[in-house]
């Protein structure tokens, strides 16, 4: 029987390991840590957000440049098919706010236990504490609890995570391996990511850990809704990610970028310096402020902490700041830190099937190929699919095919 390595028992390797079981392969899956799964459990301590209900054209744009590429992958496991999926392992979805799907259960752990018992029954053995360590020849090198060994298999699928969570398992430690082999890989930058800010000492004692909610943000990303955290290094939260990408890379660009929020997006600026004029003048800034936007808390503050001269200002130069407050942006948050990461391996260096063209017989998948996407389920949604694809591509191979 054909033997197959999976490298990395993470979502995108443990979809591979089914895919190539499931066409007749004799499966390995080797994982570093000693249980697998555990980003897959830490996305599941924020409900397992696992897809997306959206239309499937809305759905794949999400991908941004990399959404060609991943096509192939998302036909074979399209969203639908992460939810019968799920649905197969006892893990019924639901949508949840803005066309999310989460499992019922809104954990990982029940899930991927059922699925580990279930590729346990098809015949996937799952050696943990094996630490991939390079290439010996056209064999595989492990770090084990035993020592070093050395194995050689028919074909391997490397799933070995991207750099965001190193604690997690996906330190990127690989990237060398295959670098002196000829594969072209784009460095990992944090996506998904919190970004610093000069606050104030004041403005961090008194805000720091609180959310900001219903507002409107806008990027070169565009204009959304939604709500972000202040901290004490700066903000994050799932409207700031939604913003990440496109920050970063003006960041990067310029040396330079802002998230220009909008305080009061359920009304127009005009409405709004209308209900400031009609302020008493003889009352206090805070007062007239406060009674004229409906604004308090953490809101009044940041109006306070990035319009110093909020107080000078007529109420329509105040309307027009209040919606369109540019928060400055330091830098990112590390890659460390950030939910996923983008860069990887190249496209260029991959064919339809996920091999490398300068490897034959070595397929790639999930978070470690060089794509990036938006939290609400297109990460793991990517990372199933690109491990099927790359599971079924090794089976073909070791058949010859
Ligand atoms: C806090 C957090 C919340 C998230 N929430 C969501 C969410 O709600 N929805 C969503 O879609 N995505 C979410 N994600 C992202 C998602 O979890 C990842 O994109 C996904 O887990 C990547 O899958 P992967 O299989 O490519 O890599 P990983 O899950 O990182 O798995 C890679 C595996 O390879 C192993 N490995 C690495 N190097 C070696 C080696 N040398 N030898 C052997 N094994 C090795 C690692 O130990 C790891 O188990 C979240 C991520 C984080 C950090």
């Amino acid at each position: 029987m054909a033997r197959i390595a999976i490298i990395g028992g993470g979502p995108a390797g443990l979809m591979a390991a089914e895919a190539a079981s499931e066409r007749g392969a004799a499966v390995t899956v080797f994982e570093a840590m000693p249980t697998a799964g555990r980003k897959l459990l830490m996305a599941g301590k924020s409900g397992l957000n696992i897809t997306h209900a959206e239309a499937r054209e809305q759905f794949d744009t999400r991908y941004g440049s990399a959404q060609a590429r991943l096509q192939a992958a998302l036909d074979g496991f399209s969203p639908q098919a992460v939810r019968e999926w799920c649905a197969g392992l006892g893990g019924e979805t639901f949508v949840g706010s803005s066309d999310r799907v989460f499992p019922r259960a809104m954990k990982a752990s029940p899930l991927l236990r059922a699925w580990l018992r279930r590729l346990a029954e098809q015949g996937v053995s799952l050696r943990t504490r094996h630490r991939w360590q390079g290439f010996d020849g056209d064999a595989l090198v492990f770090d084990t609890p035993d020592g070093r060994v050395t194995e050689r298999f028919d074909a391997t699928v490397l799933a070995l995570g991207g750099a965001s969570w190193p604690e997690l398992g996906s330190d990127a430690a690989w990237i060398p391996w295959l670098a002196e082999r000829g594969v072209k890989i784009t460095p990992f930058r944090p996506a998904n990511c919190g970004f610093e800010v000069d606050w104030s000492p004041v403005f961090v004692d008194r805000f720091a850990g609180q959310p900001v909610k219903a507002v409107k943000a806008t990027s070169d990303a565009g204009s959304l809704a939604g709500e972000f955290v202040v901290n004490a290094w700066g903000i994050e939260g799932s409207l700031v990610y939604a913003h990440s990408a496109a920050l970063r890379d003006r960041l990067e660009r310029d040396g330079s970028a802002s998230l220009r929020l909008d305080l009061v997006p359920g009304r127009t600026e005009e409405r709004l310096a209308r209900d400031l004029a009609r302020q008493q003048a003889k009352a206090s800034f805070s007062n007239r402020l406060r009674k004229g936007t409906g604004l308090d808390g953490v809101k009044l503050a940041l109006v306070r902490e990035l319009v110093p001269d909020a107080a000078a200002l007529d109420p329509v130069r105040l309307a027009h700041a209040i919606k369109n407050l540019l928060l400055p942006l330091k830098r990112t948050r590390s890659l460390e830190e950030a939910i996923s990461s983008a860069g990887g391996i190249g496209w260029a260096d991959l064919d339809d099937s996920l091999m490398l063209k300068s490897l034959p017989g070595i397929f790639a998948a999930g978070e470690m190929l060089d794509w990036e996407a938006p939290t609400g389920g297109y990460l793991l949604t990517a990372c199933f699919a690109t491990g099927r694809l790359a599971g079924i591509g090794a089976a073909r191979y070791v058949r010859g095919e």
